[in-house]
């Protein structure tokens, strides 16, 4: 089965995942995206997922915060500002950034002209990266 090189690397951690898959699916600020071997020249932004790689018959999952990828036919090259591999993730500390977030976007919404103090934009950035840890990690968010 052909096969596609795919490098996940984060300012942190450096390169946290790098091996000869068959396929991956992202979501990009497009919508979703299957990237197979052989695919055409891409550049584009990510947004906070649960990556599913298809790999020697298997498939495991990859969390990543945001983040640009380039494809190229032999090659996919993420760099995400945050990755990390289900037995990775903390999914307590997930779930108290679900929380926290979910409460802050609640408040805010009750009324917004009393909560500027709020950043809308970055709590729903936050429920979305929990969100994804969760989804990694089989736990339902509702
Ligand atoms: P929190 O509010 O809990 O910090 P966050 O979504 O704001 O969550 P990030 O900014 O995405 O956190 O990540 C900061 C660093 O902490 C990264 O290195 C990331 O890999 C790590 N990290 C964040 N949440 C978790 C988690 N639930 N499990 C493991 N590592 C995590």
């Amino acid at each position: 089965m052909a096969t596609i090189l795919l490098e996940v690397a984060t300012p942190d951690k450096g390169e946290v995942y790098a091996k000869d898959i068959n396929m991956l699916i992202t979501r990009s600020i497009d919508g979703e995206l299957g990237i197979l071997p052989k695919h055409a020249n891409l550049l584009t932004e990510l947004i906070p997922n649960a990556m599913r790689i298809k790999e020697g018959g298997g498939e495991t999952q990859l969390f990543i915060s945001g983040g640009f990828m380039e494809v190229t036919p032999e090659k996919i090259t993420i760099l995400a500002d945050a990755a990390e591999a289900p037995d990775d993730i903390d999914v307590e500390r997930a779930k108290n950034a679900y929380k926290r977030a979910e409460e802050r976007i609640t408040t805010y919404k009750s009324a917004p002209k009393n909560h500027e103090e709020i950043d809308i934009d970055r709590a729903e950035a936050a429920l979305a990266r929990a969100k994804a840890r969760l989804l990694v990690k089989g736990v339902p968010t509702g």
